[in-house]
């Protein structure tokens, strides 16, 4: 992190770009580095837990995740398991005040790269895996309206608040 940091305009609904397949990553430079900086400051900057790459205009395999307890960057991440159910309310930037009910896994495991391309797995319960799903399914174009089961109500929403 350093003052060198941008935040990038996050691509809202209707951008075909959400729902394209994201192709991998291969160059693990400086200027993944940057944008992974970048992403991060978007992030925090809109009061998200999560961003996928395709968010700021990116068709590549990267993804940041923030659940409250630091930043977590996911380069070509894969989940290599998932197990059990929860039922989740979930929101995207890129949707701004919508929200829906989604059932995800419990329990997640994802493979992928840091910024340098050394590879780890990380597990993670609960909002987490729930947050690592949803960014994971922009990586393939998908975005949480579609694995919706339902989107919230006026008065769930005010709930919410
Ligand atoms: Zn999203």
């Amino acid at each position: 992190p350093g003052f060198w940091m941008a935040i990038r305009n996050i691509v809202k609904d209707g951008d075909d770009i959400l729902t394209k397949v994201c192709r991998p990553v291969e160059k693990f430079d400086e200027k993944l580095a940057t944008l992974l900086d970048d992403m991060a400051e978007t992030m925090h900057d809109a009061d998200g837990v999560g961003l996928a790459a395709p968010q700021v205009g990116i068709l590549r395999r990267i993804a940041v995740v923030d659940v409250g307890e630091g930043v977590i960057e996911f380069v070509n991440p894969v989940f290599v398991e998932q197990s059990g159910e929860q039922e989740c309310v979930e929101g995207c930037l890129s949707f701004p005040g919508e929200y829906g009910l989604t059932k995800r896994p419990y329990h997640v495991v994802v493979r992928a790269q840091d910024r340098n391309g050394k590879f780890f797995e990380l597990e993670s319960e609960g909002f987490r895996a729930d947050a690592c799903c949803h960014e994971i399914d922009h990586l393939d174009g998908v975005n949480f309206k579609t694995r919706a089961i339902r989107m919230l109500t006026e008065e769930e929403l005010e709930k919410l608040k």
